[in-house]
């Protein structure tokens, strides 16, 4: 079997396709590893984390709106009673270290914890639950805020609410150390407490993209994402999730394991498709139907000759295949595989109609030529007599008598040749002339010449190819062409070369002759070419 070139059989666009197919799909799996698994599940993270941070944050608070709620409701001077609400409210309530009543002088008038009789800190008045700065604590030696409400009767209540707590619960959160968690006041420029490190410029331009009317926004500023989610119950606080918005880097460098499998999962699956692919294109029985699918087949034409005028009278139609990028493949190469595989029918039907639309197409050059079709004997069937009608129909202006048909003598000697030899004559009926190619180099009798009528013979090249020479060949062609004479045959001389071969077989009366005396086969465009060439000298 032919070899085909590796280059050839994997420039077929199903291999292409696929190949591409294979190596997009890990960047399409990294892409969506990078887009879909870390930014959106970092972005899920964030946001779960603030979420879960806000809630706490509301659970303390609301405890401590409900102490001093209380607390005021039940105020009237400052008891022992009181004092020791105060110090359950403290046990009881995470983060609480104590209660203060302060009067509008900012004086404290009832207390479980602060030893000091005034504070300094500003505290507007405010009948919802309010929040301080954060600041040191002086009588405590820490940080801390002011949680606080304001009564009816001009009271202030506070809870002391230590830094420490706030920390802690932001602290639980388990952030990335590269991320950082705040929770705000909107009011104020500074976090009430942080949790990691967070860049105030940052912060700032993304308080500034936060619409306040939006439980939940998020911001992307340079290279970090920020997601702000504010408390539903305490509208001014909000908690911001920061972190840097991950990169196809970043993704690249937490991925490595998985991105190594993923090209060395590519790489095999790209050698194991080549392989495929390579075995299956190396058929030549895929390579061929791969051709005809793709009109590879084109027909050359070589010019037959009156062997006295030298005029043109028709062409012999040769297969070539013009392989995509690559020369020119010669019959030799794959007509006896084409037979083989059973695609001979389909490449001369493939020649026949771009002959045939050359001969339609160019009247004025080819109108009186007739047309030689070489006919694999093995696949003459009825099929043959359909496909003619078919190419008669499509191509009306060219004659039946135009077309001749080169068959050889294989297998015509055979039974089964019956049916062979019926097609025959019904193609001679139909107009067709229906000639034996390479006669003599058989091996079969010559009994089918009994039975079966023909137009004429080509005699080979390698009897040509003997003329003037004391060689058995030589006495065989002098026999052929005397049998041709009495069985009243036309003659072509295929393979004439020299002058005096075609002299001396115009000498024997042979009447066509064809070979590179007077042109080599050539694509139809050349063909072309030549015969206008021919009409302007003889005009
Ligand atoms: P063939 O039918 O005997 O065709 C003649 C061959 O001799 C052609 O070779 C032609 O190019 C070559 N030839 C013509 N003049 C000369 C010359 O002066 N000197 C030399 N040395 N060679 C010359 P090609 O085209 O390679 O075809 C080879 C064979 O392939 C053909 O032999 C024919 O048997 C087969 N073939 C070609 N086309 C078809 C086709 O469409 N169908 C079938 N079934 N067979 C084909
Ligand atoms: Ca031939
Ligand atoms: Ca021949």
């Amino acid at each position: 079997m032919t070899k085909v070139p590796w280059h050839f059989t994997v420039s077929d666009r199903k291999t292409i396709s696929v190949s591409l197919l294979i190596m997009l799909l890990p960047l399409f799996i990294f892409l969506q590893m990078w887009a879909i698994n870390d930014k959106q599940q970092k972005r899920l993270f964030a946001s779960n984390t603030a979420s879960d941070l806000i809630y706490d944050v509301e659970v303390m608070f609301d405890h401590l709106n409900g102490a001093l709620i209380n607390l005021s409701a039940s105020f009237s001077a400052c008891t022992t009673e009181t004092v020791n609400q105060m110090y359950r409210y403290a046990f009881d309530i995470p983060g609480v270290e104590g209660f203060l009543i302060i009067n509008e002088q900012r004086s404290v008038i009832c207390s479980n914890w602060h030893p000091d009789q005034s504070i300094e800190v500003e505290l507007p008045a405010s009948f919802g639950l309010s929040l301080s700065k954060e600041h040191f604590l002086r009588s405590v030696g820490k940080n801390g805020f002011f949680a606080y409400r304001t009564g009816a009767n001009g009271l202030t209540y506070i809870a002391v609410v230590s830094a420490t707590h706030l920390r802690y619960l932001l602290n639980q959160r388990n952030i990335a150390l590269t991320d950082a968690l705040a929770l705000l006041d909107n009011d104020e420029e500074n976090p009430l407490s942080l949790s990691g490190l967070l860049s105030n410029t940052v912060l700032q331009q993304a308080r500034l993209a936060f619409a306040s009317d939006d439980k939940k926004t998020i911001v992307e500023i340079d290279d970090f994402s920020i997601t702000l989610i504010s408390s539903d119950q305490h509208p001014n606080l909000s908690v911001a999730y920061l972190y840097r918005t991950p990169t196809i880097m970043v993704t690249l460098s937490d991925h490595k394991t998985e991105i190594i499998l993923l090209l060395v999962g590519q790489l095999f699956a790209f050698i194991l498709w080549l392989t495929h692919r390579f075995k299956k294109l190396n058929s030549m029985k895929v390579q061929l139907t791969m051709a005809i699918d793709r009109q590879e087949f084109t027909p050359y034409l070589q010019p037959i000759v009156d062997i006295n005028t030298q005029a043109w009278v028709g062409a012999e139609m040769l297969a070539r295949w013009q392989r995509h990028g690559q020369d020119v493949a010669y019959p030799n190469e794959f007509i006896p595989l084409a037979e083989k595989h059973s695609l001979i029918k389909k490449i001369t039907k493939q020649l026949a109609q771009k002959a045939f639309s050359f001969y339609q197409d160019h009247p004025e050059l080819v109108s009186d030529f007739f047309l030689s079709i070489n006919l694999s004997p093995n696949h003459i069937d009825e099929k043959t007599i359909s496909s003619l009608h078919q190419l008669r129909k499509s191509y009306p202006s060219i004659q039946v008598s135009q077309i001749k048909l080169e068959i050889t003598e294989q297998g015509l000697g055979t039974e089964k040749a019956q049916n062979t030899k019926q097609i025959i004559e019904q193609l001679r009926q139909m107009g067709c002339q229906v000639g034996l190619d390479d006669f003599g180099t058989g091996q079969s009798g010559l009994e089918y010449f009994t039975h079966l009528t023909f137009d004429f013979i080509k005699i080979d090249q390698r009897f040509v190819g003997a003329i003037g020479k004391t060689n058995v060949d030589f006495h065989l062609l002098k026999t052929i062409i005397q049998l041709a004479a009495s069985l009243k045959l036309d003659v072509i001389a295929e393979g004439v070369e020299t002058e005096q071969q075609a002299e001396w077989l115009a000498a024997q009366g042979v009447r066509y002759a064809q070979g590179w005396l007077y042109a080599k086969a050539m694509p139809l465009s050349e063909f072309k070419k030549n015969l206008i060439h021919k009409k302007a000298v003889t005009l």
